[in-house]
């Protein structure tokens, strides 16, 4: 039913959007591998290959007027025409000549077999290129990069000729032409393409219509059609995002009463007393909010945003703890064991006394010990439970669960979050918490569906992590300079890429490291090394060892990336930081300078694999600031939003024209479209099909991590 949407009949063939892209004449199994590549595999994935970028073909330029080095669109007449070999293998070469009064042109085509017969002297040609200084005569030119060239018919004036032509990704096996001839017969031989959005959405925000959006972001006739469409298109997409994500928070509230928590009472105020240190303005901003949200009927759908180190995990525990006072479960989800362990560590030791049952459960216990802790999830004999993604698995069913927390969010993708309201009758309270800075547009974005609260302001005493760019020759030295640190009784972090077997690469492994450091420079000195290829218990027996200081130096690869706390540890070494991502670099930061010191501030040196003057721009933004959201923003220009999300930010639905950054206008637009049809129930009963349609096949799908 749904399809019927999105049909369009091609070739007289009646297919579906989503059918095969070799369900295409001419499109065969060989294309269909190149295809592949791409990511295309329907007629929709085709369609929506948009260009990445235009050329401009609508000014011809006299030849007179031309400069050596610039592109250009030249239209003349053919004086000559000659072909020779240009060597043994056959290779031709031919050459042409065109005249368009005001001086000559040369061109050239290699191996094109065809093209002779067809160059009559003459005739118009039309051709865009880069010109470049003819060996030949002063001041005649030739097209040494020609990008397209067509002839006209003797009465065409070229008028037609000179358009915005679309230029495709570069693939190979598959040329520009095969591109736009294709999307030309989709888009003109089908009749469907029909109009998703409802007419008062178009008339409202004066969009263009689904068809023609489509032609003209492949065939624009102006560059103001083109504007239009990607707006019209930009639009489709983000409305369709914000209303699916509306439609899911509207139906778990509808589906499940919300749980009402009482105002805070003595075991809250008992626990907020016993912390070590005062909570910060901005965490006690965002400790009310979320307290109020437990309080209301309405389920909390809240997303906690604080930079690394900026003291998120206290804010949870007090919501934690606010469920349990109101006799309810609560749950505690991280993204990785160690993270999941170290809370459970600190939970238990900040409520030794209290009488509150706080239980722990990761895929790596055994199957006894896990059904062991299912048994007493599901009658009410643990309190507070921490765990990682083998909290949301079947078979964990909570007996009256009141608080899902998830840490290090960026992690978890929009149907995960969706899962997690699954676990227990009533429609728990939901926190998201991360450290990852995002620029409102994204907030919107992905987690349109949720509150925020912000946690900006730092613990008092911290001082910004120092941050140090060093090239391959200085790294004796940095180490010598560590190994003095750690003999002041400090602790301190060496990071290494992760290497695959097959890479072939200069990086130095983890292991390569921990051997050099251990028995060289660090020699006497306690080290361990914690990586992902070690079983949980191994990597557990590590991380305890250097949460108590019997580890000096750890070496380790990003499985410390998100989370890990030992206050005690003052210095970072990052070996190959040019591998790493800007996100994942200031995560890692964030593990030094997590305590207050008197006599010292945090390091964190950041060694290029190349050599001093060579380091690229990434990493001397991470040296000139430690602001969480600045280096976001840097990250999202340097990368564009594709990749920025791609590496960090599971469950974002796939976006092929809006642009997080730049579109917040649209996204406004679309925000207010998709508010109005979620409140009127036939507003929504008419977007509904292809609703449903987008959430089950265009929303991501469930990734672990
Ligand atoms: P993150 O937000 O990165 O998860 P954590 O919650 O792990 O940060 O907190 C980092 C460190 O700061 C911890 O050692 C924690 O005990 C400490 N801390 C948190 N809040 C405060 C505060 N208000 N004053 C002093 N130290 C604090
Ligand atoms: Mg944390």
């Amino acid at each position: 039913m749904v399809n019927l949407v999105l049909d369009i009949i091609c070739w007289g063939k009646y297919m579906k959007l989503d059918d095969s892209i070799t369900s295409l004449a001419g499109i065969g199994p060989k294309k269909a591998q190149y295809l592949d590549r791409l990511g295309i595999h329907t007629i929709y994935d085709f369609i929506t290959h948009f260009p990445r970028g235009y050329e401009d073909n609508r000014l011809v330029t006299p030849i007179a007027d031309l400069e050596a080095g610039e592109i250009y669109t030249v239209l003349g007449k053919i004086l000559y025409v000659n072909e020779r070999k240009a060597n043994r293998r056959g290779m031709t070469i031919l050459n042409a000549g065109i005249s368009d009064g005001t001086g000559i042109l040369g061109i050239t085509w290699f191996n094109n077999k065809y093209l002779k017969a067809k160059l009559k002297i003459g005739r118009k040609l039309f051709v865009t290129g880069k010109a470049a200084y003819a060996y030949g005569g002063q001041g005649s030119f030739e097209m040494s990069q020609l990008r397209s060239f067509q002839l006209l018919e003797d009465n065409d004036d070229g008028a037609g000729a000179c358009r915005i032509v679309p230029i495709y990704p570069a693939t190979a096996g598959l040329n520009q032409k095969f591109f736009s001839d294709t999307v030309k017969k989709i888009l003109s031989d089908s009749q469907g393409l029909e109009e998703l959005l409802p007419d008062w959405i178009i008339r409202r925000n004066s969009l263009m219509g689904r068809r023609d959006a489509y032609w003209h972001m492949h065939f624009p006739e102006t560059m103001e059609l083109l504007a239009e469409a990607k707006k019209r298109l930009a639009f489709e997409e983000l409305y369709f995002i914000q209303c699916g994500l509306m439609l899911l928070k509207k139906r778990t509230v509808e589906a499940n009463k919300g749980i009402c928590h009482k105002v805070n009472g003595a075991l809250v105020h008992k626990i907020e007393q016993s912390l070590p240190f005062k909570l910060t303005g901005d965490q006690m901003k965002a400790w009310h909010e979320i307290s109020n949200d437990m309080e209301r009927v309405t389920p909390m759908r809240r997303l906690l945003q604080g930079d690394v180190g900026s003291g998120k995990t206290v804010v949870a525990l007090l919501a934690l703890i606010k469920t349990v006072e109101n006799g309810f479960q609560g749950a505690l989800m991280a993204p990785t064991e160690i993270l999941a362990h170290q809370h459970y560590d600190a939970f238990t030791e900040l409520l030794d006394g209290t009488g509150i049952r706080v239980g722990f459960l990761t895929g790596s216990l055994s199957k006894k010990k896990r059904g062991a802790v299912y048994e007493s999830i599901s009658r009410h004999e643990l309190d507070i439970v921490i765990g990682t993604h083998a909290l949301i698995q079947d078979g964990v069913s909570f007996a009256s669960l009141g608080l899902v927390i998830t840490d290090e969010q960026h992690r978890f993708g929009i149907s995960q979050r969706a899962m997690l309201e699954k676990l227990g009758d009533a429609a728990p309270d939901v926190l998201v918490m991360t450290a990852t800075p995002i620029p409102r547009t994204m907030t919107l974005t992905i987690y349109g569906d949720l509150d925020v609260s912000l946690i900006r302001e730092m613990p008092p005493g911290r001082k910004p992590v120092r941050t140090f760019l060093r090239g391959q020759e200085a790294r004796a030295n940095v180490y010598k300079y560590m190994r003095q640190q750690l003999e002041k009784g400090r602790q301190g972090y060496v990071v290494c890429p992760m290497i695959e077997m097959n890479e072939e690469s200069d990086a130095i492994s983890a292991e390569e490291v921990y051997e050099e450091l251990s028995t060289g420079i660090f020699a006497g000195m306690s080290c361990g090394l914690v990586h992902g290829k070690l079983s949980a218990a191994e990597k557990e027996t590590v991380m305890d060892a250097f949460h108590a200081g019997e580890i000096k130096l750890l070496v380790a690869t990003t499985v410390i990336e998100v989370g890990v706390n030992v206050p005690n540890a003052i210095m970072m070494v990052v070996e190959h930081a040019e591998r790493f991502g800007m996100a994942q670099l200031h995560q890692l930061r964030g593990r030094v300078g997590r305590g207050v010191y008197k006599d010292t501030e945090p390091y964190c040196v950041l060694i290029s694999g190349g050599r001093y003057g060579k380091y690229s721009e990434r990493l001397k933004i991470m040296e000139s600031t430690t602001d969480g959201f600045i280096l976001a923003e840097e990250d999202l220009r340097l990368r564009g939003p594709g990749q920025f999300f791609g590496s960090m930010q599971h469950g974002l639905p796939d976006l092929k024209v809006a642009n997080v950054l730049e579109d917040i206008d649209i996204l406004l637009k679309a925000r207010d479209a998709a508010i109005d049809t979620i409140n009127n129930p036939s507003a929504l009963a008419g977007v509904l099909p292809v609703l449903e349609y987008k959430l089950r096949n265009h929303f991501e799908k469930i990734t672990e991590s």
